[in-house]
C-alpha cells in the first residue's frame, strides 16, 4: 500500500512553499499564466480558470480561446491579455470525433457544437494560433475546451511548448484518446476526478473510487505525470514520493466550475515557479479552505482565494 502523507500540507507547509512578491519581483518573473480552455458552447470554464489564476496572484493571465469565451474572458476579466485565436481553415466544424463524446455525466465540460463556428464567425478573424500568445511560464489546458479537432489542434500546440502545462477536463479526454500528446520533456500535471481518471486508465470509476491511492500512483507511474486526483478527498501523486492527501476541502465544493478555478489556481502555483507536485498540493489545500462555507458558487471560491491565502501566509511563521 502506498504510504499516505499530509506531511507539509498545513498552514506552516503551505505557506513556506507560496511564493510571495518582493522588491525585485516584477509581473514576468512572478509567472505568467497561459489559459487555453472554453468553446462555444462552454464559455464560463475560461472564466473560471481565468478567475482562479489571477485571484491565485497570478503575475499576469494570458487567455487564448475563440471568439464566445473571448468576449466573456474580456467582460470579466480586464486584467488578462486575451488572444482570439482563428476558427480553423476547414470552416471551424469542431465537432466530435467518434468515440470522443462524454459518457461520464460528472465530465462538468463537453465537447464543442459543431453547428456553431465558421470562418465568419465574429466577422474579424485575427488569425491567432497558441503560438501567437507569447511566452508564459506554464499552461492550464483543457476546461471547456471541447474535444473536437480544433480543440485537439490546441491541445498539440500547448503540450508543444516548453513549460509545464496542467491539463484538465476536455484535455484529459485528448489525452485518453491520444497519448501522444503527452510525449514532452517539460512537466504535466493532470487533475482529474474519477471519471476522468477512469477514461484515462480505462479502469471502472467504481474501482478508483474504491483504491483512489493507489490508481492515482498507478497513473503517475504509466503517464509519467503528476496526478491531482479530485473528488471527496483529493490526493497528489507523483512517482518516487508519498502520496498526499489533501486534510481540507467541505463538500460544498460539488458544484459546478469548482474544477475550473483550481486548475487556473493551480496553474498560476505551476507559472510562479512551484514544481507540479507542489503547485498540486498547495492548491489543493486553498482550494479547500476556499470552498469551507456554502452554499457557494465556483467563482466564490475564486473570490476568496486572497483571503485565505493572507491567512495562511500570516500566521506567525516557524521558519526562514
Ligand atoms: P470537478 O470534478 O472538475 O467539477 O471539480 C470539483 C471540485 O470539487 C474538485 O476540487 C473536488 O475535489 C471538489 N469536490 C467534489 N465533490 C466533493 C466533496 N464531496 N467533498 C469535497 N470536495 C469535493
Ligand atoms: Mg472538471
Amino acid at each position: 500500500l502506498p504510504d499516505p502523507d499530509a506531511a507539509g500540507l498545513t498552514d506552516e507547509g503551505v505557506a513556506a512553499l507560496l511564493p510571495r512578491p518582493d522588491a525585485r519581483s516584477d509581473k514576468y518573473r512572478r509567472g505568467v499564466v497561459g489559459v487555453a480552455a472554453g468553446s462555444h458552447r462552454y464559455t464560463g470554464a475560461a472564466v473560471l480558470a481565468v478567475g482562479g489564476a489571477i485571484r491565485a496572484g497570478a503575475g499576469m493571465v494570458r487567455y487564448a480561446g475563440v471568439a464566445e469565451p473571448v468576449a466573456q474572458v474580456r467582460a470579466r476579466w480586464p486584467e488578462a491579455v486575451v488572444t482570439e485565436l482563428a476558427p480553423a481553415e476547414d470552416g471551424g466544424h469542431a465537432g466530435p470525433e467518434a468515440g470522443t463524446g462524454h459518457a461520464d455525466p460528472e465530465a462538468g465540460t463537453g465537447r464543442a457544437d459543431p453547428e456553431d463556428t465558421g470562418p465568419d464567425a465574429g466577422g474579424v478573424d485575427p488569425g491567432k494560433r497558441i503560438e501567437d500568445v507569447g511566452r508564459v511560464q506554464a499552461w492550464v489546458l483543457g476546461p471547456g475546451l471541447g474535444t473536437g479537432p480544433e480543440a485537439h489542434a490546441v491541445a498539440r500546440a500547448v503540450l508543444a511548448s516548453d513549460v509545464p502545462v496542467l491539463v484538465d477536463a476536455d484535455g484529459l479526454t485528448l489525452i485518453a484518446h491520444d497519448r501522444s500528446l503527452l510525449r514532452r520533456d517539460a512537466p504535466v500535471l493532470i487533475t482529474p476526478h474519477a471519471g476522468e481518471l477512469s477514461r484515462l486508465l480505462q479502469v471502472s470509476r467504481g474501482k478508483i473510487e474504491a483504491r483512489r491511492l493507489e490508481y492515482a500512483r498507478l497513473a503517475a507511474a504509466e503517464l509519467g505525470v503528476t496526478v491531482l486526483l479530485k473528488g471527496s478527498t483529493t490526493v497528489v501523486a507523483r512517482e518516487g514520493d508519498p502520496v498526499r492527501v489533501n486534510p481540507t476541502g467541505s463538500p460544498w465544493l460539488a458544484t459546478g466550475g469548482t474544477g475550473d478555478v483550481l486548475a487556473g489556481l493551480a496553474g498560476a502555483l505551476l507559472a510562479a515557479g512551484l514544481d507540479c507536485y507542489d503547485a498540486a498540493s498547495c492548491a489543493a489545500y486553498l482550494h479547500g479552505m476556499a470552498g469551507r462555507h456554502g452554499p457557494l458558487a465556483a467563482g466564490d471560491v475564486a473570490e476568496a482565494l486572497p483571503e485565505v491565502m493572507r491567512s495562511v501566509t500570516n500566521r506567525p511563521r516557524h521558519r526562514r
